[in-house]
């Protein structure tokens, strides 16, 4: 999986740089790492990022409230959910590239700088680069079931009148705590993933 992330990481920055978007020369970017993220979000992925730099401070006033803000960044952390892995390979470069362009100068959020580059990149490259993805249409694209309960743990079924439900997480008591809504009957509890 990691090699695979690697593989298509790579081939994205090589993609961006022959339409003249050099992200790993770029002054501006600074560092980049990318990673799985190790817990299954529900969101394709993520660019944390660190050491702002300084000159690039902007103050936003929110009524009373003043919030400090900065628009260039010297490292950035890509996560790229597990999930998004098992999709199509054009749909997990559309997922790079969107982290990417967050670690361009001006562009940390989904702002004007942000959806610039995203369409030059989707007229040149033929991505599809948005500010949300459609999970559900990705999965179907690659041929993949999509079961919207595949992030939770838990499957919780009534004894007696079979109503089922999905949860993250348990409480230890839950069994003995609580019954069916229908038919108060106990539950019991299937885990989906160890
Ligand atoms: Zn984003
Ligand atoms: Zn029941």
């Amino acid at each position: 999986m990691e090699e695979k992330l690697n593989n298509i990481y790579n081939e994205c920055l090589k993609e961006l740089k022959d339409i003249g978007i050099d992200i790993l020369n770029n002054k501006n970017v600074g560092v980049i790492d990318i990673n799985i993220s190790k817990r299954n979000n529900k969101r394709y992925g993520c660019c944390k990022q660190e050491e702002p730099d300084k000159s690039s401070k902007i103050i936003e006033k929110k009524g009373f409230k003043r919030i400090v803000k900065y628009q260039i960044y010297k490292k950035h952390h890509i996560e790229i959910s597990p999930w998004v892995l098992k999709l199509n390979n054009d749909i997990i470069k559309n997922t790079i590239i969107h982290e990417l362009i967050h670690c361009l100068p001006y562009c940390n959020n989904h702002g004007k700088e942000f959806k610039k580059y995203a369409k030059y990149i989707n007229q040149n490259l033929g991505y599809n680069i948005a500010t949300l993805g459609n999970k559900k249409e990705d999965y179907i694209k690659s041929n993949i079931q999509y079961n919207e309960n595949e992030l939770y743990k838990y499957k919780i079924i009534c004894n007696k009148c079979g109503q089922e439900f999905y949860r993250k997480r348990l409480n230890k008591n839950f069994l003995r705590k609580y019954r069916c809504g229908k038919c108060g009957s106990k539950f019991s509890v299937i885990s989906i993933k160890p």
